[in-house]
């Protein structure tokens, strides 16, 4: 079984002590590509450069809503040019936590989109508690391609935003609130969502705990596989072709 994780952030400091043996183990366990995602400048270019020296790594690049004041947009357009950067994020709003005042938490959302849109380029959004305003702001840009990741919204949210064409990705959260998004992994169509450890977050059950790791998305694929009554190796290879359409990794990896 091959599978993707296609948000992570092993750029930050919790793995400076083993980073490279992490990396090592989690090709060694069946994972495929990684994705690591930028909250602001430091981690953004720390993603790159871990693109740089491994092959099968990739980053994103953005400003995540807790880091918004910081934000600096002809940073990021230089950032954006870097081969290795496949996707513009993680961009959103935060409302549970709100680190950051609201007004520049959506001021910088918007500028963000406001490139991902003009740039084309695959967009991946933090939405946490904050449903309506990000749902408006994407529809105002509407940059072509959106994957909510970590997808932390009920039923009729993921209908709303599967009806605009965008995607869903699914973290360790499935495997311990299982209830909150059984009816959505059940009627999520298969070519409409991929997988996610948000590592060192999140991690799923039956390492709950512990920091994540990206092979844990098996974990997650399983609890997906039980639901829709299909194979793990159906579902890894589902989530897979996916990743890499939305991502456009195939042309990379070439
Ligand atoms: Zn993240």
């Amino acid at each position: 079984m091959k599978f993707i994780d296609t948000h992570a952030h092993l750029q930050f400091d919790s793995y400076d002590k083993d980073r490279e043996e992490v990396i090592s183990r989690a090709f060694a366990k069946g994972i495929k590509t990684i994705i690591n995602v930028g909250i602001d400048e430091v981690t953004s270019r720390k993603a790159i450069e871990l693109a740089h020296n491994h092959s099968n790594l990739y980053a994103a690049a953005g400003w995540h809503p807790h880091d918004a004041e910081s934000y600096d947009e002809k940073i990021l357009l230089e950032l954006l040019t870097d081969k290795s950067v496949v996707a513009l994020g993680e961009i959103g709003l935060d409302y549970y936590r709100n680190l950051s005042p609201k007004d520049v938490q959506k001021k910088v959302f918007q500028a963000q989109l406001k490139i991902a849109a003009e740039k084309n380029m695959p967009t991946i959004i933090h939405d946490r508690n904050a449903h309506e305003d990000v749902f408006n702001m994407i529809k105002k840009y509407n940059p072509e391609r959106v994957v909510f990741h970590c997808f932390s919204g009920d039923y009729n949210f993921a209908r709303d935003v599967l009806e605009q064409g965008w995607f869903i990705s699914f973290t360790g959260s499935v495997t311990f609130d299982k209830g909150h998004y059984f009816g959505t992994i059940r009627d999520v169509p298969d070519d409409r969502y991929f997988v996610e450890t948000d590592a060192p977050f999140l991690t799923p059950y039956p390492y709950r705990g512990k920091r994540n790791r990206p092979e844990y998305v098996e974990y997650i694929i399983q609890n997906i596989a039980e639901i829709k009554g299909k194979s793990p190796n159906e579902i890894a290879r589902q989530t897979t072709e996916n990743a890499e359409n939305f991502f456009s990794l195939h042309k990379k990896l070439d």
